[in-house]
């Protein structure tokens, strides 16, 4: 069997509007609109997504079908990804970190946290560490979620995180710092520090959570008692900047530079994974961008890889949506 390089799923987003009549979900003017079978072409709704989700897919649905398969992977001494990708608005950070309303709508980075402490208490045949870190990516430039000095200095003032990469081609992240967690109210805190210092960095940089992408990975250390090997895994769970395409016209200054970065590093991620699904492709151009290099020990090879493609059906969303079913096919 040839193994995928990249697990593809699609999760649609539910109607602004709560009405929903079978296949048919309300649009904002009270239209009826079909349901993704029915809109998007055939060749894109066949053969390379996975497992669709529609708007009734809970959380603990996407997690059990999505996240814990890469999880479980991890345990087992894995390197995994999984990444969100959509249109602003369609549900990624959803997806990926959940809502703050209910419990229920927790989503895979929480429930993934939990899954793993629960499951390293379990197994007392090898002694875990486990560390975490939170990166952000906006316009090219690293910044580290979690560094301590955050209260004190803006985002702009902190020192960036960059990469480094020694002889043997392994990437180090500089002045990205990691954070061990020994119980899982640990990771979330560090999970909620993140995410309150990229809402507090947003005023100024103009709304960046949607123009940023968002790396918070889990990293796993095992050792069996008596021996002196330590293994190493990670998992990255990215919540990508939305994928929508910005109107040439009208816009200027920093909204086209914010464009153009986020659309060449969603390129060359599509670059990446389709290079690694060639056979007998030798170089892989993980060194265009900063995601793919964070990435790129946990892309192709033995690692999960995982993409979610996000969706909104509403009808002025349809173009976006099946840009994003494109993507993923080429991905594929
Ligand atoms: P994105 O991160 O792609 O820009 P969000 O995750 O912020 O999109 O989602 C936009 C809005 O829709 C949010 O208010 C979010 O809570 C809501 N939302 C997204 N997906 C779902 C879902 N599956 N069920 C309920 N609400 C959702
Ligand atoms: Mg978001």
């Amino acid at each position: 069997m040839v193994k995928q390089t990249i697990q593809i799923f699609a999760r649609v987003k539910p109607p602004v509007r709560k009405h929903q009549q079978g296949i048919y979900s309300i649009d904002e003017d009270e239209k009826l609109i079909p349901s993704l079978e029915i809109i998007l072409p055939r060749d894109l709704a066949d053969g390379f997504i996975s497992k669709n989700f529609d708007q009734d897919a809970n959380q603990e649905t996407i997690f059990e079908n999505i996240a814990k398969p890469v999880a479980g992977s991890v345990l087992e001494g894995y390197n995994g990804t999984i990444f969100a990708y959509g249109q602003t608005g369609s549900g990624k950070t959803f997806t990926i970190t959940g809502g703050a309303e209910r419990y229920s709508d927790r989503g895979i980075i929480p429930r993934t946290l939990s899954y793993i402490f629960e499951q390293l208490q379990k197994d007392s045949s090898k002694m875990y560490t486990t560390h975490i870190s939170y990166l952000e990516i906006y316009n090219e430039c690293g910044y580290d979620l979690l560094d301590p000095r955050h209260e004190a200095s803006s985002l702009e003032d902190l020192p960036k995180v960059t990469i480094l990469e020694d002889p043997d081609q392994n990437i180090h992240l500089k002045n990205l710092t990691l954070h061990q967690a020994t119980t899982e109210e640990e990771a979330l805190n560090l999970l909620f520090l993140g995410d309150t210092n990229r809402m507090i960095a947003e005023t100024p940089m103009n709304q960046a959570s949607t123009r940023s992408h968002c790396i918070f990975t889990i990293h796993l250390s095992s050792k069996e008692p008596g021996s002196a090997t330590v293994r190493h895994a990670k998992l990255h769970l990215v919540d990508l900047a939305g994928s929508e395409r910005v109107a040439k016209t009208g816009v200027g200054g920093h909204l086209l530079t914010e464009a153009k970065y986020i659309n060449l590093s969603l390129h060359y991620l599509e670059q990446v994974i389709i290079a690694l699904s060639e056979k007998h492709r030798s170089h892989i151009p993980y060194r265009n961008s900063m995601m793919t290099s964070v990435l790129r020990d946990s892309l192709g090879g033995n690692c999960m890889t995982t993409m979610i493609a996000t969706l909104s059906l509403e009808k002025r969303n349809l173009d976006e949506s099946i840009s994003t079913c494109r993507f993923a096919q080429r991905v594929a």
